[in-house]
């Protein structure tokens, strides 16, 4: 690989890019993790995360990747054989799904095209059908980060509940995370699951299960095999502000600096708004090149990415391979079964209105070398759209 002088634009949809300042907690000597001050990092880590997932009940801290949060959330809540219904709405959904049946699980999954998201009408009718409660858990990936559909949780909830179903609700929140709006109490959701890498602006190496008083209860029953990720052990180590076995100590610096950020300096509100508007700036440059947005509906699209379908017979891997290899951009991927069709434009975490129109900068000028039909003017179109000034709120109006 040539020298590619400035920086890299890390714009696939997580890993995100690293604010300096959290590098910087990160390089921070590590601590004994038995000693006061990690209790008191720990402690800081914890109760903030609480004002991340809006909930006033536990959160488990993992080190590990996003897909060990998954398994957590399934092992501490249900027992072999459970059935567990999931929305085919995805790539990721089709993964956990996966996790879900080779944990044993029976998985009965309602199908999408991919580019809508969970159906609450759907689960309400199959919920419903199930007058026995052989379902124990209803999961769903909020923002399917393959296709740039975002599902409605308190609609799910609505449905949950209008079918008088004692299912628990599993929500995967990785990519949402800290980029759009979520609450875990008032939307009565039981295991929120999530990661470091995305709008919490970390490295990958840390995620999440945020706990509801009732999935507490089933994991005092439940019966999958589970030894790492039991939140016993957990919780009752966390108390103190320790952990059970060694934690990631120097991502815990990062990440009470993160806390910071989002929830002191900028606010969860301002942090939702930027992210709805860079995502719009973003479809408005997809419409004016002449090219297609993936998710279907409006309601349904993405704050954090946008998934962008190219017209038949381009290849989306050669246009990422160009605008990589002429401007030192990384973009997502097509992944599972619109592979080589869609590629996806990260525009979460740590990211304002320049790196941008950097990065459509750099698509359209992709999209020209790659020789794939568009109109000019998406870049334009989407500075328009910046420049339209929406209110700033204080850190302290934003948190709420
Ligand atoms: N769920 C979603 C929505 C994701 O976007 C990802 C990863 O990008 C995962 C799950 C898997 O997480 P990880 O790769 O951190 O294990």
């Amino acid at each position: 690989m040539p020298y590619q002088p400035g920086r890299h634009f890390l714009q696939i949809p997580g890993p995100t890019n690293v604010p300096d300042r959290i590098l910087r907690a990160i390089d921070n000597p590590t601590i004994d993790h038995r000693s006061a001050e990690f209790a008191a990092l720990a402690t800081a880590c914890l109760e903030g995360l609480k004002t991340i997932f809006k909930t006033t009940g536990p959160v488990v801290i993992y080190p590990s990747s996003g897909t060990g949060a998954w398994e957590a959330a399934l092992v501490n809540t249900l027992n072999p054989g459970d059935r567990v219904v999931i929305f085919d709405a995805g790539q990721f959904a089709s993964l956990w799904s996966k996790m879900a049946t080779s944990l044993s699980l029976k998985v009965d999954a309602i199908s999408g095209d991919w580019r809508r998201g969970a159906d609450p009408d759907a689960l309400r009718s199959k919920l419903e059908e199930d007058t026995q409660h052989e379902i124990k858990a209803v999961m769903v990936v909020h923002n399917e980060t393959s296709t740039g559909v975002k599902s409605d949780i308190a609609a799910i909830r609505k449905a949950m509940d209008a079918a008088k179903h004692p299912a628990l609700l599993l929500v995967d929140t990785i990519s949402s995370l800290a980029s759009m709006d979520y609450r875990h109490d008032e939307w009565g959701v039981d295991v929120t699951v999530s990661g470091s890498q995305k709008g919490l602006m970390l490295p990958p190496g840390l995620s999440f299960n945020a706990i509801s008083a009732k999935a507490l209860a089933a994991s005092k029953t439940s019966l999958l095999p589970r030894s790492y990720w039991r939140w016993e052990d957990m919780l009752e180590t966390n108390a103190k502000g320790f952990f059970p076995y060694t934690p990631a100590t120097n991502m815990l610096f990062g990440l009470r600096e993160s806390l910071k950020i989002l929830i002191e300096e900028d606010g969860l509100n301002n942090v939702f708004r930027r992210h709805d508007r860079h995502a719009e700036a973003t479809r408005r440059a997809v419409r004016a090149w002449g090219l297609e947005v993936f998710a279907h509906c409006p309601e349904q699209f993405s704050s954090s990415l946008t998934a962008v379908l190219l017209p038949a017979g381009f290849n989306e891997a050669e246009l990422r391979a160009i605008i990589l290899r002429e401007f030192n951009m990384s973009l997502g991927a097509g992944l599972g079964k619109i592979a080589g069709k869609v590629f996806r434009i990260g525009h979460l975490g740590h990211f304002n209105d320049l790196m941008l129109a950097g990065t459509l900068c750099g698509v359209e000028m992709g999209l020209e070398l790659a020789g794939v039909p568009h109109q000019k003017g998406g870049v334009t179109a989407a500075l328009a759209h910046l420049t339209e000034r929406a209110p700033q709120v204080s850190a302290a109006d934003g948190a709420r």
